[in-house]
């Protein structure tokens, strides 16, 4: 296994939808350990295609240690309930935001041998599928978020509106 670079930014890979993985190649066998490495390296809980330069449908997911998930092609066939909670993205360090997210989802894909998974999520793993699913449809968490917390907290004012955010964004961060 090999740690990649994490994307961050204003990068347009995070705004590519992926296309989907045709045949499990070693190298896409590869690449979901390299992905694995790179988010435990990071202490985040997901990590996909796209955050690592990779514009396939793959994600890993790790809410509780050592129960990881790697999938490919990953859907989200099912939802019901809802929670609203914090949320960040390892390609938007030092940030996070309220988003509203289904409380159980239904995901279905394929491990690495190939075999078709489901997975009933509840919960934060259930928030970090959705996570992770959006970034293969070029969809950065702030888009959905009730509300951004400000990256240098004004105690006036703690909290961001979406578009308040993206000027924030559009003005400061051109540089990256
Ligand atoms: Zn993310």
């Amino acid at each position: 296994m090999a740690k990649r670079k994490i994307i961050t930014g204003n990068d347009p890979v995070l705004r590519t939808v992926c296309a989907p993985v045709q045949k499990i190649t070693p190298g896409i066998v590869r690449l979901l350990d390299d992905m694995v490495e790179t988010m435990r390296a990071a202490e985040g809980v997901g990590l996909a295609g796209p955050q690592v330069g990779v514009l396939r449908r793959v994600i890993v997911v790790e809410t509780e240690p050592g129960n990881v998930y790697r999938l490919i092609n990953p859907e989200i066939v099912a939802q019901s309930g809802e929670q609203e909670g914090p949320e960040g993205c390892l390609s938007l360090p030092g940030e996070s935001g309220c988003v509203k997210r289904p409380m159980n989802v239904t995901v279905k894909g394929l491990d690495p041998d190939g075999n078709e998974v489901t997975v009933e999520a509840e919960g934060f793993l259930a928030r970090a599928f959705c996570h992770e699913t959006d970034h293969l449809n070029g969809i950065l968490y702030p888009d959905k978020a009730e509300y951004m917390n400000t990256p240098d907290p004004d105690p006036e004012e703690e909290k961001m509106t979406p578009a308040a955010y993206r000027r924030h964004r559009a003005a400061g961060k051109k540089s990256r």
